[in-house]
């Protein structure tokens, strides 16, 4: 005798596996790993550092040339600002001052090595050039 399918007994809805979850965008998560690597390494190298701002406990790390602008700056470690929360939302929320300090405590070679670092143009990271990231600083 066979059953319908609608007078079937409802089972347990099916459980997201594992390996979906890894295929769904392996991209994004090595992206994340290698800014994670980078930071990790700034930490390691650089314990004591306060923020750059107003010498307060560092608590984030700033993209000094925005993630958006350039894929070169995303994964350079001179490019890390150590800051604390409130003087990151302060820049963040347009306070220009702050940029202008910590860049005189940087000082010149700095500014030029971003200026260089700025015209780096890399369109995109693959998945090979991340993982050369990610064990540059592990
Ligand atoms: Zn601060």
């Amino acid at each position: 005798m066979k059953r319908s399918w609608i007078k079937r007994k409802p089972t347990k809805p099916l459980k997201r596996t594992k390996l979906r979850k890894k295929s769904l965008q392996p991209m994004p998560t090595l992206r994340r790993k290698a800014d994670r690597a980078l930071q990790d390494w700034f930490r390691r190298e650089y314990p004591d550092n306060k923020c750059e701002c107003c010498g307060g406990q560092y608590e984030v790390m700033h993209h000094h040339i925005l993630k958006s602008n350039s894929n070169a700056a995303r994964f350079n470690h001179d490019n890390l600002i150590f800051l604390c929360s409130k003087c990151h939302s302060s820049l963040h929320f347009g306070n220009l001052n702050l940029i202008s300090i910590y860049t005189a405590k940087r000082g010149n070679e700095w500014v030029e090595k971003m200026v260089e670092l700025k015209k780096v143009k890399v369109s995109h990271y693959g998945k090979k050039a991340l993982e050369v990231i990610i064990k540059k600083y592990a």
